[in-house]
């Protein structure tokens, strides 16, 4: 039972007035904003608030981005943003404005705290203390995404060197300063050798530099399952960004609910908080909201901007309000609990409790608080030697048969310098030697590879040229290079 995760580490100023950017979201966002500002101020919170509207009204005005032009300055200049959730439109045409934030303003560390507060509101996990440390920036959160063909969508997964390093560097600096004893990684290097590979290889880098600290590696798949049933096993979790934003949802509603945890976004020179869940359009307007997430966010931007004794009166208001019984109907029980009560009662009971301390429930310290690990920038790696050896031509041909595909690229080429060594089909290598039982779409990609020298610039052009003059549509190439050597590519399924 210890909440102390539910504080950030990164202290940035002594306290005084700070100045914020709040936005009070959507759906439920201004319910829960509303008595969450109540409980810090009463907390003795001491904050210049600059309201900024972002979200649906913006995206209803037309501007899909979410966000006014003029918003940006008014965040840049107070440097925090106390957000209530967002309401993404789905479909075509709209961004989600969280992933554009926390993007464009280097919110590269997203932390997510979640423990078990049993006895007072029912978990199956009672020891559970999980930090989640999810990547922010990259991965399958790119956005990067093309319809190439009419069957095959793409969505680009992109992963950094320096994005990785600087997570993981992160989340072990986390666990040193915060007395945790393990970080866990899960990736899914298994399947995706370069991209989740890096991510895997960093971690095994990184921790060799914390020796006092575990660390262990789990296949994503098996250590979310892990996570679900027994997460007690695990202390820190550093994770890539859609694997961090799933795996956080199932370990805070195990936890007790979705609406309990918090979420801090950590940049270079901005930080935001906010609650994990979304905005609740199914319980929006009926004040039964638990404000909880976002009151515990509060109490991680406080710390962050370094008011930490209202950060722990408020921290230890809201664990003896818990401990009262005093429950929203999200983590109310029969047998646990003393009182349902809505957003703004619940507001109220943690207002009456500032100043008093949770008997059962470990009060908030200040040394979790205080400590501030600062992070060196990413180390960028030296340049390898890279030598262009070939190209993935990536065709479209609704013909379905990769035998006379092949023999088509191949007359097609015959002047060209580089040849055509392989065909896949959605990743599976269906020429040479491809079985009749592998289904095909009408996507291919073409690898053409030269065995003796390095392929030129020019030479991708010719090929694309020769297979266009042969009424072959080219959709999308790929360069293949070699870094010191190693090829940056992977093999096809089956090759
Ligand atoms: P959600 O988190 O809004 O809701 C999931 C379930 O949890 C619902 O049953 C909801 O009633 C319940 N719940 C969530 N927060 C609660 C709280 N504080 N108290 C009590 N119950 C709570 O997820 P969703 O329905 O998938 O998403 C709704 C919208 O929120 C979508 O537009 C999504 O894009 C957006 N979203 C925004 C953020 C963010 O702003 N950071 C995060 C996630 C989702």
């Amino acid at each position: 039972m210890n909440v102390h995760s539910a504080q950030t580490a990164y202290s940035i100023a002594p306290a005084e007035t700070a100045q914020i950017a709040v936005a009070y979201g959507d759906g439920i966002g201004p319910e829960i904003m509303r008595a969450a500002l109540r409980c810090m101020h009463a907390a003795g919170a001491d904050l210049d608030i600059h309201e900024v509207v972002l979200g649906e009204k913006i995206y209803e005005a037309g501007h899909t981005s979410g966000i006014l032009p003029d918003s940006w300055s008014t965040l840049r200049s107070a440097g925090v943003l106390f957000k209530g959730p967002i309401t993404t439109p789905q479909g075509g045409g709209y961004k989600s404005l969280n992933v554009t934030i926390r993007k464009t303003l280097g919110l590269f560390a997203n932390i997510r705290p979640c423990a078990a507060l049993t006895p007072f509101v029912a978990s199956n996990h009672p020891g559970m203390d999980v930090v989640i440390f999810r990547e922010n920036e990259e991965d399958l959160y790119a956005g990067i995404e093309h319809r190439q063909t009419d069957e095959v969508f793409q969505c680009l997964k992109l992963v950094s060197i320096p994005g990785t390093e600087r997570i993981i560097r992160h989340a072990f600096e986390y666990a040193r300063s915060n007395g945790r004893r393990k970080v866990s990684c899960f990736s899914k290097d298994n399947i995706m050798k370069l991209t989740d590979g890096v991510f895997h290889k960093m971690f095994d880098k990184i921790s060799a530099e914390y020796p006092e600290i575990a660390a262990d590696h789990w296949i994503v798949d098996i250590g979310a399952a892990k996570l679900a049933a027994s997460p007690e096993m695990f202390d820190v979790i550093v994770t890539t960004n859609l694997y961090g934003d799933i795996i956080s949802d199932i370990a805070a509603e195990i936890s007790g609910s979705v609406g309990i945890a918090p979420s801090a976004n950590i940049g270079e020179s901005f930080a935001m908080f906010e609650a994990i869940h979304g905005s609740a359009p199914n319980i929006a307007g009926k004040g039964i909201a638990n404000p909880s997430g976002l009151i515990l966010a509060g109490v991680q931007m406080l710390g962050h901007l370094g008011q930490q004794q209202a950060a722990m009166r408020l921290q230890n208001a809201w664990l003896k309000t818990i401990e009262s019984g005093i429950h929203t109907a999200d983590i109310h029980c029969a047998t646990q609990s003393r009182m349902k009560v809505g957003t703004d009662d619940f507001a109220d009971a943690v207002i009456d409790r500032i100043g008093e301390i949770p008997k059962l429930l470990k009060p908030a310290a200040v040394h979790g608080l205080q400590d501030a690990p600062v992070i060196a920038p990413p180390v960028r790696p030296a340049p390898a030697k890279r030598c262009l050896v070939g190209v993935d031509l990536f065709v479209r041909d609704t013909v379905v048969d990769p035998d006379n595909l092949a023999v088509r690229l191949i007359a097609a080429t015959q002047q060209c310098g580089a040849k055509l060594t392989m065909i896949t089909n959605r990743g599976v290598k269906v020429w040479p030697a491809g079985l009749p039982e592998t289904f095909k779409t009408d996507h291919w990609r073409c690898r053409f590879e030269c065995n003796d020298s390095h392929l030129k610039q020019m030479e991708i052009a010719e090929l694309i040229m020769a297979l266009s003059n042969k009424e072959i549509e080219v959709i999308k190439t790929e360069n293949l290079y070699t870094f010191n050597g190693v090829p940056g590519y992977s093999l096809g399924q089956g090759q």
